[in-house]
């Protein structure tokens, strides 16, 4: 694979160069196409790529320019959108069968936001099936491949978006991270992936998985696109009541000024056994780069770590089995051919067996299981209360530490169809989900590669931060960025 550095100035250069009209928003578009033409159907990133949209929206860009108005912050930025959230242009399938022909009638808030703020959508991007999974392989309409090496997954669920972004078809893109769906692939894929606080974006046209858990969020090829998109789009939403009634800080102008006495913690449970070498060494340079950039490196514990995976996955079936209620065939999905004599019950069952993946199915008996009665303490109960206790382990950590450092993943990206027990992949998952159990903001950086024969695969180191501590997480995370700089395919 040839690679090329990437400038990791941001995505306002763009802008700044279709304002300008060095180059226009409809040539930005073709290159993309372009990209799209000669590695789209190796890679398969999108569900559907909406060049005629993308043109036509380019075309009013570079009009609004010519007229001499301004077209926004993120003008000319060409964008890739998780098939998850719901656009009036194109289809919304979430991967399913059973939406493959659903068109929203509405904008998700987000969308709304950023094409109010310039930029160009392309394309709607794969997913596990109702972004359940780390892998993209549940998707009902086959796998995405790791650009770096297609014989290997992108990650999950947002695993389109954070190929898409890595290939160079689109500049930055959106995903949806609910247990690590954002940061997970970006780690795999060797780009930036950001799940903002739970509450600083609104949720609004993202069909919910499990609501208390779900974000959105970007990616791009540096911190400072995510940094950008996640200003154009974050901030309180009358459309959804979980959003924070909170001003979104300025992160953006003092972004590079690199943090004087930054606290780093590491905890030690980050630094498993069960980290591959390649991941260990990796932990162990960015230890180092934070050192040597004036940082104090603080141990810390989080002996909570494993027992997140169990608690989110009582946590996330229970909320995705009420939010999936409402495909039923009748209120939203594709209806089975019924039979004579077939009645209503016949009608969901048929509908929802034929329309369901195998790992939704999954999800869904597993969160009716723990929801139901006799069980529900038992299960649902205590995982509420583990979840307090979580949220109060990151509340003393970061008495003592400004950011906590730790790999996104255990294990660099994986071969198609190299896990096929669910529980293998649950684990992936490990270092991730008590983020969103504690709804604090995390995001997932490249720091490094691990050679494997001939190929190179990326490695992503994640920073947690304190809710709505956004601005500082993004300075701690440009100075790694600028320490270890990332590369991307040619
Ligand atoms: N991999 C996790 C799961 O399968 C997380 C998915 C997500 O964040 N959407 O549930």
């Amino acid at each position: 694979m040839t690679t090329q550095a990437h400038a990791c100035d941001g995505l306002h250069t763009i802008a700044q160069q279709v304002r300008s009209g060095t180059v226009t928003a409809s040539a930005r578009v073709e290159s993309c196409l372009a990209r799209i033409e000669a590695r789209g159907a190796q890679i398969h990133a999108f569900n559907e790529v909406l060049a005629a949209d993308a043109r036509a929206a380019a075309l009013r860009i570079d009009a609004c320019v010519q007229r001499g108005e301004s077209p926004g912050p993120l003008a000319g930025v060409v964008l890739a959108i998780k098939d998850n959230i719901a656009t009036k242009i194109g289809h919304t399938t979430c991967s399913s069968r059973f939406l493959e022909n659903y068109r929203s009638p509405f904008d998700a808030t987000v969308i709304q936001r950023l094409e109010a703020a310039g930029a160009i959508l392309i394309g709607k991007t794969n997913l596990d099936e109702f972004a359940m999974g780390s892998s993209t392989e549940n998707s009902a309409f086959g796998p995405t491949r790791n650009p770096w090496d297609p014989s290997r997954v992108p990650g999950g669920s947002s695993g389109g978006s954070a190929a898409a972004v890595t290939a160079g078809f689109c500049d930055a893109a959106l995903g949806s991270d609910t247990g690590g769906s954002i940061r997970q692939p970006a780690s795999l894929c060797g780009c930036v992936g950001f799940k903002p606080t739970y509450g600083r974006i609104s949720r609004y046209g993202l069909v919910a998985f499990g609501s208390s858990l779900d974000q959105i969020g970007p990616f791009a090829r540096d911190v400072r696109g995510c940094a950008e998109l996640f200003a154009a789009m974050s901030g309180s939403d009358r459309l959804d009541s979980t959003t924070a009634p909170l001003e979104v800080p300025d992160c953006l102008t003092q972004l590079d000024e690199p943090l004087r006495g930054l606290r780093v913690g590491v905890p030690r449970e980050y630094r498993s056994d069960a980290n591959s070498p390649a991941v260990a060494s990796v932990l162990e340079d960015a230890i180092n780069a934070y050192r040597s950039l004036g940082a104090t490196i603080i141990d810390v514990e989080l002996p909570l770590t494993d027992v997140g995976i169990s608690t989110y996955y009582v946590i996330a079936p229970a909320e995705a089995s009420s939010n999936l209620a409402r495909f039923d065939g009748i209120r939203y999905g594709k209806r089975a051919e019924m039979a004579a004599g077939d009645g209503l019950e016949e009608l969901y069952a048929k509908s929802r067996s034929e329309g369901f993946g195998p790992e939704v199915q999954r999800r869904i008996m597993l969160g009716t299981y723990v929801l139901s009665s006799g069980y529900y303490d038992a299960y649902y109960n205590r995982a509420l209360q583990v979840r307090r206790r979580i949220r109060e382990e990151f509340d003393r950590a970061f008495e003592r530490c400004d950011v906590l450092l730790g790999p996104t993943s255990p294990i660099p990206a994986f071969e198609i169809g190299g896990k096929s027990d669910p529980w293998a992949m649950y684990l992936c998952d490990v270092y991730t989900v008590n983020t969103n159990i504690a709804g604090i903001p995390g995001i997932s950086l490249n720091a490094g590669y691990s050679q494997e024969g001939s190929v190179s695969l990326p490695i992503g180191m994640q920073l947690q931060g304190p809710a709505f501590s956004e601005s500082l997480l993004l300075r701690a995370a440009r100075m790694l960025e600028r320490a270890l700089p990332p590369v991307y395919p040619a």
